[in-house]
């Protein structure tokens, strides 16, 4: 099937076929329709699938689509379509996609995020825009300053909701719900399905068309999984290694932690391993430039946290690598989501400790599937080390979870912070890997009294600081008690 029998007009098809895209995907193929319809929508999608393209291509062909009878606007141009993204670099990505598929059409597009100044936003607003893809916490204080008008927002589009509300922004989303149109089609895009998703679709979605792309937590098919098992104290050395010797060129690290990113950029850059590091505690500045240099291939590793991650798009980024295991098993269906998008094949390594053997057996439960154990000759972890407790959190972790960023988008605190394993209980309640799969312990999110009235939207309710500013404490895991588990006992080559 293709574009244009999908029934987006020539404009439309245009720029995607300039943009290399010759087919529709299996998302796009069910998406498009479904929102050419006019309907709600509720949409599980990956990461990597093309959901972007998704939404974006049948909504500029709503937004060019005169309805019978009705005369062409006059006058500035309202914001018609409302994108709320979980991260900066997300939103700036999808506006991104917005400007390439509706480079034909005429229609304007801008994306407000924090941590840069509101002033340029400000006035690129007040130009009028019929497209704004925005983090919530920037665009309440636009709504606040009345820089926005929302009155006239015809199509909202929650994506990557899950992360969304991972992050702690429900009570944000509930106030900009609150201040749109009742009569609005509602798209809601979520890589994961947890009751509190559930809840926040049955509130905001009128009988919704529904989507599902990919077995639900399920892994891209396309990406190589693989673990190395290795002590702790020989990762920072294993990592260098494996870069060293495949000559990989571009590749994305994962760390638990803030304070480990820095860390481990700082050792890779003297083991002349050119790496610079994306998390909540960088600038804007800093987050985009570390990207655009990673994107262009001149740097050879990004190391990252896993909120400032999301939204990551690289063409054929072919390596991620887990420098530690995240506590939190939907992390890891993100991180390696970064890799092995939209058919290409990539490669996603996994460097594992013995203390973070229940965490990835939490993993492989969710993902359904035993993930090949290879020892690296010369990195054969020690059968009889202990388990010791994990740091979830950034030693240096103060108050809120961000220093110097602005509201919205990332910087309200990172994963291993936002005790997503069971609220502000103790240590012991928020394990790696404790949370369900369903997600039960957004408890900020999940206050059932909180509802999200969304048609209405006549629920309100305080910001409250993130989970992750509660608490100043480092978070430990405690250790896993087997010491020689499957996954050490298995070895190999490495290929
Ligand atoms: P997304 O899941 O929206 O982040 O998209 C993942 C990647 O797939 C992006 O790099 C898109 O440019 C690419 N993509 C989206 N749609 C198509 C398509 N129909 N054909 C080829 N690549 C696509």
């Amino acid at each position: 099937m293709s574009f244009s029998a999908l029934g987006l007009s020539e404009s439309i098809v245009r720029a995607v076929s300039e943009h290399g895209y010759t087919a529709p995907t299996p998302i796009q193929l069910q998406a498009i329709p479904a929102v050419l319809n006019g309907g709600d929508l509720l949409a599980g999608a990956q990461t990597g699938t093309g959901k972007t393209a998704g939404f974006v291509l049948p909504i500029l062909q709503r937004l060019t689509t005169l309805k019978p009878g009705a005369k062409p606007v006059e006058g500035k141009r309202k914001v018609r379509v409302l994108v709320l993204t979980p991260t900066r670099e997300l939103a700036a990505q999808v506006e991104e996609s917005v400007r390439t598929y509706g480079k034909y059409t005429g229609l304007k597009s801008t994306v407000v995020y924090g941590g840069v100044g509101i002033n340029p936003q400000i006035s690129t607003l007040r130009q009028g825009v019929d497209i704004l893809v925005a983090t919530p916490g920037r665009l309440l204080d636009h709504h606040q300053q009345r820089t926005v008008d929302l009155s006239q927002v015809e199509i909202l589009v929650l994506d990557e909701a899950d992360r969304m509300l991972d992050m702690g922004f429900i009570h944000d989303i509930k106030k900009v719900l609150a201040v749109l149109p009742k009569q609005r089609q509602n798209l809601l895009f979520s890589a994961t399905f947890s009751d509190d998703i559930k809840k926040l679709a049955d509130s905001l979605l009128d009988n919704p068309a529904l989507i599902e792309v990919a077995r639900r937590n399920s892994t891209v098919e396309m990406i190589q999984q693989k673990v190395h098992p290795v002590d702790r104290e020989k990762k920072r050395e294993l990592l260098t290694h494996l870069i060293k010797e495949n000559n990989w060129h571009q590749v994305l690290v994962f760390t638990r932690t803030k304070h480990g990113a820095n860390r481990l950029a700082e050792q890779l850059n003297k083991s002349n391993i050119t790496a610079l590091v994306i998390h909540g505690n960088k600038s804007q500045a800093a987050r985009t430039k570390a990207l655009a240099e990673f994107k262009k291939g001149d740097l050879q590793v990004l190391v990252a946290t896993d909120i400032a991650a999301r939204g990551i798009d690289i063409d054929q980024l072919p390596h991620v690598v887990n420098f530690e295991i995240p506590n939190v098993p939907e992390d890891y269906v993100h991180r390696i989501g970064r890799t092995g998008r939209a058919g290409a094949s990539g490669e996603a390594i996994s460097l594992v400790c013995v203390d973070e053997i229940k965490m990835f057996h939490d993993i492989e439960r969710l993902i359904k599937r035993e993930v090949e154990s290879v020892v690296i000759p010369g990195f054969e972890p020690d059968p009889n080390a202990k388990a010791q407790p994990i740091l979830l959190r950034s030693p240096d972790h103060q108050g809120r979870g961000r220093s110097g960023a602005g509201r919205g988008g990332q910087g309200r605190g990172e994963p291993g912070q936002k005790q997503r394993q069971g609220g502000r209980g103790k240590p012991d309640q928020r394990v790696g890997g404790a949370r369900s799969s369903t997600g039960t312990s957004h408890n900020t999110s999940a206050n059932p009294k909180s509802g999200v009235n969304t048609k209405d939207g006549s629920v309100g309710g305080g910001r409250s600081a993130p989970r992750a500013a509660q608490k100043s404490t480092p978070a430990l895991a405690p250790a896993t008690t087997r010491t020689t588990p499957a996954l050490f006992r298995k070895s190999g080559r490495d290929r």
